[in-house]
This record gives structure tokens, C-alpha cells and sequence, in this order.
């Protein structure tokens, strides 16, 4: 997934898959472990739990609060990155989110968000933009 594709999603489920594989990093397995739902596949973390990914998803992009978009920013900074946040950015009602890497003295890329019109959004974006990104450095 480039940059350029991540900057076009909206919130939602799509994007709240995508955070949990990618940046909080839980692994696609068979089946779920119930059967209420149509989901062909379960998602299960590193400390055994599971996860549907229909009707269990964490909102991780969606405005209803910064709970869940917070879980990602301290994934991110487990990870090694600092973050940086700028709601309401100038007074337009955008907010962008950015992420780098703490140990990096030098040539150390801010990778941000577009301006998004919700603070989960942002933070979801530039989560998935600095994984992405750094991602394509590790192979030339
Ligand atoms: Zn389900």
C-alpha cells in the first residue's frame, strides 16, 4: 500500500484492519472463534487473543473518542517513533498526525498525515503511512 493510497481512504472498517495487522500487529488465522458472523477469517495478537475481524474490530479511525486511535499512537512509540499531533491546525477545523523515529539524529523523515477532518483519522494515516514507508527502505 503506497502513501498516495493511504492519503485517499476514509475511516472505517477497511482502514481498521489495516491498523491492526500492520501496526499493532496481529496475525490472520483460519477462523474466528465464534460462529455468528460470516468472517472466513479470525485475527489473533502475540498474547493469544482473538479477534473477529467483522464484528469485533476496535474503531481505531472512527471519531466516536480518542481511545482506541490513542492505543495506536502508544503502539507507535513501542515501536520507536515519536509522535507529533496539531488539532484544529490553524483554525480551519483539520487536524494532521506525524510520526519519526526517536533515535534518529539525522535525516529523520516526519512521516504525516494529510489534514483530516477527525484526530483518529490523522493519527490512523500517518500510522500507516510511517509503517508503509519504512517498510519500502528495508528493501532497495
Ligand atoms: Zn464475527
Amino acid at each position: 500500500m503506497t502513501k498516495e493510497e493511504i492519503h485517499e481512504m476514509k475511516s472505517g472498517p477497511e482502514m481498521d484492519l489495516l491498523i491492526l495487522e500492520k501496526v499493532m500487529g496481529w496475525k490472520r488465522v483460519p477462523r474466528p472463534e465464534h460462529w455468528v458472523c460470516s468472517a472466513t477469517f479470525g485475527l489473533e495478537n502475540a498474547g493469544g487473543d482473538s479477534c473477529c475481524p467483522v464484528c469485533q474490530l476496535p474503531s481505531y479511525s472512527e471519531a466516536y473518542s480518542m481511545e482506541a486511535s490513542w492505543m495506536v499512537v502508544e503502539k507507535m512509540m513501542a515501536k520507536g517513533y515519536n509522535y507529533t499531533i496539531r488539532g484544529n491546525f490553524e483554525g480551519n477545523g483539520k487536524h494532521w498526525c506525524g510520526f519519526d523515529h526517536q533515535e534518529w539524529a539525522d535525516s529523520n523523515p516526519l512521516f504525516k498525515s494529510p489534514l483530516c477532518d477527525t484526530l483518529p483519522l490523522a493519527i490512523c494515516k500517518a500510522a500507516l503511512i510511517a509503517i508503509a514507508e519504512d517498510a519500502k527502505g528495508d528493501t532497495p
